[in-house]
């Protein structure tokens, strides 16, 4: 088991002082201010995610980095204001349970979805090929449709998640999620 495999979900969530070494900023387009946490991904992650985003690009599409890295507090904070909200709790983690705390993770969007994180993201060309090329660079889809009730989330075509190149592959080409690829 490599370290960028590791299982965070309700379940199992991560302890509050657990931050990421080596967060780094990609050299990809952000919507996020400069000097904005979200633009951190874990150093590995990061590089792989400047060849994903340059290969879209040379496709003629524009993938923009929305939220990577997010510190342990600042999903307490967000649970906090959803909790006030009575947003639906499945949609929202509790803080620990966002893998966004381990760096690995990152939100994608296009300028057609005005940047937003939604279900139609599936439906641009650049959530398509995303979907289909995010395994050859060390992502996944990490809660795709169809699997809510085994990653505990709802589908999120817009959330990748850095795991690794052979974990990846054998993951998109199983169709396994993580929590089914730990049980197997
Ligand atoms: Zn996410």
């Amino acid at each position: 088991m490599s370290k960028f495999s590791i299982l965070v979900n309700r379940e199992r969530p991560l302890p509050k002082g657990c931050i990421p070494q080596n967060l780094t900023e990609p050299a990809i387009p952000f919507q996020a201010p400069p000097g904005d946490a979200k633009r951190l991904l874990v150093r590995e992650a990061a590089a792989a995610a400047e060849k994903l985003f340059a290969r879209a690009r040379e496709e003629g599409l524009c993938l923009c980095g929305i939220s990577g890295y997010r510190p342990y507090t600042r999903q307490s904070e967000l649970y906090r204001a959803a909790l006030a909200k009575n947003t639906s709790m499945t949609a929202v983690a509790p803080p620990g349970c966002s893998e966004h705390q381990t760096g690995l993770a990152l939100d994608v969007s296009c300028p057609s979805e005005d940047y937003e994180l939604e279900e139609t993201f599936a439906l641009t060309p650049e959530g398509k090929w995303l979907n289909t090329y995010a395994s050859h660079f060390g992502f996944i889809l990490r809660y795709p449709k169809g699997k809510e009730s085994v990653t505990g989330f709802p589908y999120e075509p817009w959330h990748i998640r850095y795991v690794g190149d052979p974990l990846a592959l054998y993951l998109s080409l199983t169709g396994l999620t993580l929590e089914e690829y730990y049980l197997l």
